[in-house]
């Protein structure tokens, strides 16, 4: 028996001195040291010595075992500081590398004035109120006091999905939408996406975008039309901004006007940028047709109310001196980073 423990622990100590991981160094203890391993193997054979071979054999037993669990415990160590050493060495970080530049994104030219004038309309306590895109062309048109054989309904300007459901040609569906489920005091305004069947070159899209403005409520005049499309025009494009209104002509509203802003660029005196007129068209609007409202189920003869709608990739054309509207759809990089 002696013979046996001292030939174990001869090769525990090689075995161990071998070992490269702590893995390895764990399947050692296991293997030698563990309930079934061979130091407890040998062990079982005590009961068949003399009384006074035991506390002698016993006395080696603990010796070997303790020597063993030694070896093993500063094998272990020295493997942990290797490693770690190991693991310093790969992932030594060079803080004195330059570092690698980030891009940031940013926002699109058409965002960017679609931020703005939501800002402004804002302030002036409208909320934002949104409508689908594929939509039925009663809220496009009927409801918007634009008949069957109304020229507007041609085939031609529309993207029809069936015969009553199309892409929406304006933001103005979305008036009808939010007075069919909202109670005067009404003001809101609708930006998005609308689409019409224009081939593409430089001042047309099949997509673009618009914003539209609506307000309800008892006693509202063109006055308040007026005054609420002066502040935006000023806050937009310049304290020293002029507007005029010019009468124009919209099914779902009576009466209908235009709105020029005296050119930001010339100040109004004339250039390139305002044609030479010293103004330049931005938006559409007028006071809400009674038709419209009657068909909202909003009493006309109780309420009055105005709606315009502008556009915003022409606003966006204008703001940034961008001159071919193909540009604000292409994202080209080279483009989309000057802003
Ligand atoms: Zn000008």
């Amino acid at each position: 028996m002696e013979e046996l423990l001292k030939e174990l622990s001869k090769r525990a100590e090689e075995e161990i001195l071998k070992a490269k991981s702590l893995q390895e160094i764990e399947s050692l203890r296991v293997k030698y040291l563990g309930k079934k391993g061979e130091l407890t193997q040998i062990l079982r054979g005590m009961g068949s010595l003399s009384p006074e071979e035991r506390p002698v054999i016993g006395q080696l037993a603990n010796d070997v075992r303790e020597k063993i669990e030694n070896m093993i415990l500063e094998r272990r160590e020295k493997i942990a500081k290797e490693e770690k050493e190991r693991k310093i060495k790969e992932e030594y970080i060079d803080i004195t590398m330059p570092g690698k530049p980030y891009k940031y994104g940013h926002k699109h030219p058409i965002t960017l004035v679609m931020d703005e004038i939501k800002r402004i309309f804002l302030g002036l306590g409208f909320s934002i109120a949104e409508g689908p895109e594929v939509e039925l062309a009663y809220y496009n048109f009927e409801a918007l006091n634009t008949p069957e054989d109304h020229p507007a309904r041609d085939l031609q300007d529309t993207f029809y999905i069936t015969s009553d459901i199309l892409l929406r040609t304006q933001t103005s569906p979305v008036q009808v939408r939010t007075m069919e489920k909202t109670k005067p005091p009404i003001r809101v305004i609708s930006p998005g996406r609308v689409y019409r069947s224009d081939d593409i070159d430089a001042t047309h899209s099949p997509v673009f975008h618009q914003m539209e403005g609506l307000v309800v409520d008892e006693g509202i005049t063109m006055g308040d039309l007026k005054g609420v499309l002066n502040v935006f025009a000023k806050k937009f494009f310049g304290e020293s901004t002029r507007t005029k209104f010019r009468p124009h002509f919209f099914p779902f509203t009576e009466p209908s006007a235009e709105m020029d802003v005296s050119c930001f660029a010339c100040g109004g005196k004339g250039c390139r940028v305002c044609g030479y007129t010293g103004w330049i068209e931005i938006l559409g609007a007028g006071m809400v047709h009674p038709n419209v409202l009657r068909m909202s189920g909003i009493d006309p003869e109780k309420y009055t109310g105005f709606a315009f709608g502008l556009g915003i990739d022409r606003i966006a054309m204008l703001k940034y001196g961008i001159e071919d509207l193909r540009l604000l759809f292409e994202n080209d990089m080279r483009f989309i980073e000057q802003f």
